[in-house]
């Protein structure tokens, strides 16, 4: 069973941000130098027209959320899809050991604990890409840019040209990046998890973590065969909390 979007953006709207109104709204003011909102799953009680998409959709889900925030803005000359919806306190559903994750769990929404077994560098992600049109000179759209993928566009939404739009690095925004390997506490198994903005430069090896994030798969050129990564959404640090 589908659940429109629409209605999804109106659960958002009821569940988690109509009664903390005032928080929203002042995020939606300091935006986009604010970016992440932490939202407990705890929200939604048992509505599983909004928990059972979330888990099994999260990018449209979170698209919806994110669509949502659109309701607090003045004017809405700018969408806020680069901002980060910090999902914690999954259903006990949704966790996964590290070393079980199959194809199965691509695309939806997991909760999986392991240990950093190696930290990489901070390196800058764009966020929204600005493109440069060739032929009216215009820097004309600001494409959001979740997870590894990089969106481009082909068509001039100010002159209409196809194929005389590249990629602006000078007008496009970023946040900073980091990769992270965990082990599954288990076993040997490792999997890389990919950080962004605030998650970014707080972990270190040995710790233990919890991670909300969605399972990707990482296709390279000419083989069917992908490499997983986990997309992040939230981050638990559990050496901390156990100190
Ligand atoms: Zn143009």
């Amino acid at each position: 069973m589908s659940v429109r979007s629409g209605d999804l953006t109106e659960k958002w709207y009821e569940y988690v941000y109509r009664d903390r109104g005032e928080s929203v709204r002042r995020f939606v003011e300091e935006y986009p130098d604010e970016r992440s909102l932490s939202v407990s799953c705890e929200r939604f009680g048992h509505d599983y027209q909004f928990v059972r998409p979330l888990l099994a959709d999260p990018d449209d889900a979170l698209r919806a959320g994110k669509a949502a925030l659109g309701r607090f803005l003045a004017d809405d000359d700018r969408e806020m899809q680069d901002v980060y919806l910090r999902v914690t306190d999954l259903p006990g559903e949704s966790e996964v050991a590290l070393a079980d994750l199959r194809a199965s769990h691509l695309n939806s929404l997991h909760a999986v604990e392991g240990v950093v077994a190696e930290v990489g560098d901070l390196r800058p992600k764009v966020v929204r890409a600005g493109f440069r049109c060739a032929k009216c000179e215009d820097v004309t759209r600001h494409v959001a840019q979740p997870g590894r993928e990089f969106r481009s566009h082909e068509k001039c939404p100010r002159c209409n040209s196809v194929g005389y739009l590249s990629f602006a690095p000078d007008a496009s925004e970023y946040v900073d990046a980091q990769e992270v390997r965990l082990r599954d506490p288990a076993g040997s198994d490792t999997v890389p998890v990919l950080l962004e903005h605030d998650l970014t430069g707080s972990v270190s090896d040995g710790d233990e973590m919890r991670i909300v994030g969605i399972p990707r798969a990482n296709r390279a050129d000419g083989t069917t065969v992908a490499d997983l990564w986990v997309e992040s959404v939230s981050m638990e640090c559990l050496t901390d909390s156990n100190r």
